[in-house]
């Protein structure tokens, strides 16, 4: 990071706070006049097309502006650690120092470190990769801390846990947050362990963030998690609200739900829940219980592609559609680009659907593992694919991961059923034939309606 872009940085770390304490004193009458704090202190040529997105967005007061006030309905204490942690530590403080330490030690520094506190989990859903690890394995508190210390260090600021379901480990999981106070903590969880005493501890520590599988309606969601889920997840999430907690929706999107979870009625049904956030992920086939029919179709994910490009821009919810969204992070985030996974029994893998790794936590550092060959492997490969829709390795280019795992000698890290890296590729194979031709012809068109913009 040059000079400049370190005073641009801490300048606007200056700014972020001056304008969060302006807000905090009254948000309805103060966010209109934020921009003009901010044009008073940033020089007017630094983030032109930020300030002015934001500008167009708080004028047209349309769904990024009700977004901030939901934000604002949130209890006090919560929402300044989240500025604090999330903005100001993760995003400012810790990517400069994980740029730093990229280059210094030229491997790839994580933003987010994604973690299994436990492979056990208290339910049996269908398709969940969780399921492969086995349901005996755990993290201790000691491994999870010496990971999150070490990871300060380097830069990341960023936890989240999957698993197994993490709450599981509920204890462990707020003391660490209660440890590592500087760092904002998520959690992808089936939601059905969220109450009261669950509650009071995320308002007492104030650094967690649920993020609750949600399939779609109450008759997918039951049909893949079990019946009854859909109204606990549901309970959950009143019980967040009512506390003034933040929490999002995690979907997996399928053959058999896109029309549905991309449909107006679900965003409006979990906004109106109190959803901030909704992550989609594309459904991967990967494992002994794959089912590759629960792949989307082309058509299916291009209406993915269009539906919630459409949505971002009327519903006041913040939502990322993770295969279809590389553009806006330069392709494959994983091998450590802008994360990697840690599972229950400390393998470290370049990502939570690659069961690949030459190291465990146990018996090397962090930085290390960063190191590993197929770490260094995703580093030098990436970005994979120059069209954006076709970020994988494995999904969309199913002939890079084999390459990838042989010549650095990776090991599968499914131990109840290993799977041959050949094996899951070639079950890729017609998707990515399939996908390649629409993909080409949206991200073609895609680049020169953004040339005919600029
Ligand atoms: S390896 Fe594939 S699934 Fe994982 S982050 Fe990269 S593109 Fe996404």
């Amino acid at each position: 990071m040059g000079i400049t872009d370190k005073a641009k940085q801490a300048a606007l770390s200056v700014v972020i706070n001056q304008a969060l304490n302006y807000l905090e004193k009254d948000p309805e009458a103060n966010i209109p006049k934020l921009m003009a704090l901010v044009d008073k202190v940033v020089p007017e040529n630094w983030y032109v097309g930020q300030r002015n997105a934001f500008r167009n967005a708080i004028a047209e007061k349309g769904n990024w502006y009700q977004l901030i006030l939901r934000v604002y309905e949130l209890d006090p204490g919560v929402r300044k650690a989240f500025f604090q942690n999330f903005i100001l530590n993760a995003s400012l403080k810790g990517s400069a120092t994980q740029e730093e330490t990229s280059k210094r030690e030229d491997c790839n520094v994580p933003w987010a470190i994604l973690l299994d506190p436990t492979s056990a989990c208290n339910m049996h859903c269908t398709g969940c990769w969780a399921a492969e690890y086995g349901n005996r394995l755990n993290l201790s508190f000691e491994d999870l801390d010496s990971i999150v210390t070490q990871g300060k260090k380097l830069g990341t600021y960023m936890y989240i846990f999957t698993g197994g379901e993490p709450l599981v480990r509920k204890k462990d999981v707020i003391a660490l947050c209660e440890k590592h106070s500087d760092c904002e903590f998520l959690s992808f969880t089936n939601g059905t362990l969220i109450d009261e005493e669950f509650c009071q501890e995320m308002l007492r520590v104030k650094n967690f963030v649920p993020a609750i599988s949600l399939e779609g309606f109450e008759e997918a969601n039951d049909g893949r998690r079990g019946e009854g889920v859909y109204n606990k997840v549901m309970h959950a999430m009143k019980l967040l609200k009512d506390h003034k907690l933040p929490f999002g929706i995690s979907t997996c999107y399928t053959s058999k739900n896109v029309d549905d979870v991309s449909s107006d009625e679900y965003f409006d049904k979990i906004i109106d829940a109190g959803a901030l956030f909704v992550w989609f992920f594309h459904y991967m086939p990967v494992g002994s219980g794959a089912a590759p029919e629960l792949l989307p179709t082309p058509e299916q994910r291009t209406k993915m592609y269009n539906r919630i490009r459409e949505l971002r821009g009327t519903k006041a919810i913040f939502s990322l559609d993770f295969q279809n969204d590389a553009e806006y992070v330069g392709g494959c985030i994983a091998g450590g680009r802008r994360y990697l996974h840690i599972n229950a029994r400390g393998d470290v893998e370049p990502c939570v659907f690659i069961h690949y790794s030459n190291v465990n936590i146990h018996d090397c550092s962090l930085l290390d593992a960063l190191k590993s060959p197929i770490f260094m492997a995703y580093h030098r490969g990436q970005p994979f694919n120059d069209n954006m829709l076709r970020p994988c390795p494995m999904l969309e280019n199913p002939e890079i991961l084999p390459k990838m795992v042989k010549e650095t000698g990776a090991k599968s890290t499914d131990y109840e059923s290993p799977e041959d890296v050949d094996t899951l590729c070639n079950r890729t194979k017609p998707y990515a034939e399939n996908w390649t031709p629409t993909a080409e012809k949206i991200w073609t068109e895609s680049q020169a309606g953004q040339e005919k913009k600029d």
